[in-house]
């Protein structure tokens, strides 16, 4: 399990995703009592190796060793525990932040093909939730639940990055993938649609 969250890291990193020692990425281990691997903090994710990671609590916290999980790990554990999501993947991608910096009550995306990847249809109107940026993760936890939707399995966090689950790692990778490709296309084509090219 660690080998692949080593290895997404590398797929996301090469990506430019995991920009400086950015990201991080978590599989849940075990439901009662909750237990997750997360990736460690402060390691460059793109030699990130299969040794780096801890496991961590419901709360975020280190259980049974020293090493210290993202400080971002709370989130993951929250979200793991709210969406019921064994997979969860956060990273720094750039159109996510500026679709969030656009659209700051939420991204409403509707009538693309990629939403059927981002496990939705094509004609549903999604939208996609926005939170303010905050250094306590249970401050952004409760942002995360308030406007929870359990049909979307993204969050943006403005100014930061996004958060994107699933059932496993691969799942959760190709929701991200296209999840980014449908915000770029909202961010590249808002001229059009609010008529000034019209
Ligand atoms: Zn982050």
């Amino acid at each position: 399990m660690t080998a692949e969250l080593a290895r997404e890291c590398a797929r996301y990193a090469a990506m430019g995703w995991m920009r400086g020692t950015s990201g991080n990425l978590s599989v849940v281990l075990q439901r009662d009592p909750l237990r997750l691997a997360v990736t460690v903090s402060g390691v460059d994710k793109g030699e990130i190796t299969e040794n780096d990671s801890v496991v961590i609590d419901e709360n975020g916290e280190a259980v049974g060793s020293d090493k210290a999980p993202s400080a971002e790990a709370g989130l993951h554990a929250r979200i793991a525990r709210v969406a019921g999501a064994c997979a969860v993947v956060h990273v720094h991608a750039l159109a996510p932040v500026v679709a969030a910096e656009h659209w700051p009550d939420g991204v409403v995306l509707k009538d693309l093909e990629m939403l059927k990847g981002f496990g939705r249809h094509d004609h549903e109107e999604v939208v996609v939730p926005v939170v303010r940026n905050s250094q306590d993760m249970v401050e952004l936890g409760d942002a995360f639940e308030k406007g929870f939707d359990p049909r979307t399995p993204a969050l943006l966090v403005a100014r930061h990055g996004v958060y994107v689950w699933g059932d496993d790692l691969i799942q959760a990778r190709h929701r991200l993938e296209c999840l980014e490709w449908l915000l770029r296309f909202k961010v590249e084509t808002r001229d059009i649609f609010t008529g000034r090219h019209a």
